[in-house]
């Protein structure tokens, strides 16, 4: 019998291909690249951490959680927003713990955006965002970040605001480029949304990454951008397990309500005894409160390796992230720079083009220093030794 099923399908996304950490990554093992591309710790976990997944499962958490969480992660969370940022998020109808930050995003613009409203992104920014707006069927306003710093403009934010914005999606700690907001930039964020109604998707997974004694300033702090904030974070990064695909969201009420049909019919809930432990972690260890001091060596490390060759470095205020300007290294384009530092230097980074949608390429890119200093000092020894001098 012939069919006439024919498999030409009409892509919801038909500009999107294989995430470039997925396509570095492959790409780093084939040529035995030492991987400082895709964003992910190389050492091991706190085995405390470990021991404790083993030991909810051999105690029987193995089955459906409650929709929104475990509620002793939900309360841990919820006590750690209140003594850092210094605001309560009700465990019961404030706090859902998610299949990573991911899951969280992606949930809440279903959630929250109604075809042909307006999203308001910062570019450069993490490329799940933009597929994510158009699967919601939203409308993507994309903003440069201003190029070289990555500062937030706030004229050229207000200037993309219209009656049709639904969302603006932060990330501080930001990835790629590693800039922090100050104090003064989330307040001139909250002056600017205040006369509107416009929700905030603050993205903050690298919350407990910043350097040099600044502070994260959680959109959680300041009343005018809590009263609207989805705040989302990842256990994955704060733990050293990003395989574990665990976050969070906090949000006021009515936007707790939104967010939790979607999550509901989403994923519904989240892995049982991977809450359990870090539950059971967060209530007798704030092991986050060592994380800044923890990174800032590497990217000290990391900076001063690179000091030996012939890369310009940015600033790195937060993040695992440390980004590098390559024209004084080679005329190639940031993809093709990244491919051929793979092949034939043998370390791998991302690079900045693959953070905006249309590929804009300033001659930067980004390492991970978020991997044990045997690690690092192989990438340097090869970048210090390998790459032709100019
Ligand atoms: N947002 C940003 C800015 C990220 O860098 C990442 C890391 N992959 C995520 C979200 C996703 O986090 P998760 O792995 O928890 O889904
Ligand atoms: N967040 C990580 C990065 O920016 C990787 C996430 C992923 O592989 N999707 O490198």
């Amino acid at each position: 019998m012939t069919s006439s099923f024919s498999p030409v399908l009409q892509s919801r996304l038909p500009q999107v291909g294989t995430t470039i950490f997925t396509v570095m990554s492959a790409l780093a093992t084939q040529h035995q690249a030492v991987n400082l591309g895709q964003g992910f710790p190389d050492f091991a976990c706190d085995p405390a951490l470990t021991a404790l997944v083993n030991a909810a499962m051999q105690a029987g958490h193995n089955q459906y959680p409650l929709m929104a969480g475990v509620p002793a992660l939900r309360d841990a969370v919820s006590e750690k927003l209140e003594r850092l940022y210094g605001r309560h998020y009700r465990a019961a109808d404030e706090i859902t713990i998610t299949a990573g930050a991911t899951q969280a995003i992606f949930t809440a613009l279903m959630a929250l955006v109604h075809p042909g409203d307006e999203v308001i992104v910062l570019e450069p920014c993490y490329d799940s965002y933009l597929p994510n707006i158009a699967l919601a069927g939203g409308v993507v306003v994309r903003v440069p970040l201003t190029p070289g710093t990555f500062r937030p403009d706030f004229g050229k934010i207000a200037a993309a605001l219209s009656a049709k914005t639904r969302a603006i999606i932060i990330n501080t700690p930001h990835n790629p480029s590693g800039t922090v907001w100050s104090q003064a930039d989330m307040l001139a964020l909250e002056a600017l949304l205040a006369p509107t109604n416009v929700i905030v998707i603050s993205d903050e997974v690298y919350e407990h990454m910043v350097f040099d004694g600044a502070a994260h300033e959680s959109a959680s702090r300041f009343g005018g951008l809590a009263e609207r904030a989805i705040i989302v974070s990842s256990f994955g990064k704060t733990y050293h397990v990003t395989g574990w695909k665990v976050g969070f969201v906090a949000a006021p009420a009515a936007l707790t309500v939104e967010f939790r049909k979607v999550h509901q019919f989403n994923v519904f809930t989240v892995n049982t005894p991977v809450q359990h432990a870090l539950a059971a972690y967060m209530a007798h260890t704030d092991a986050y409160a060592a994380l800044p001091a923890f990174y800032q060596r590497k990217r000290d490390l990391f900076r001063a390796g690179m000091a030996q060759t012939p890369f310009k470095l940015l600033p790195s205020e937060g993040t695992f992230f440390q980004c590098a300007d390559i024209s004084a290294v080679s005329d190639r384009s940031e993809s093709d720079f990244c491919q051929w530092l793979t092949t034939d230097i043998g370390v791998t980074a991302i690079p900045m083009s693959a953070f905006y949608a249309e590929g804009f390429d300033q001659r930067i890119i980004r390492f991970c220093f978020a991997k044990e200093d045997s690690t690092l000092e192989a990438a340097l020894e090869r970048l210090q030794t390998r790459l032709p001098r100019t």
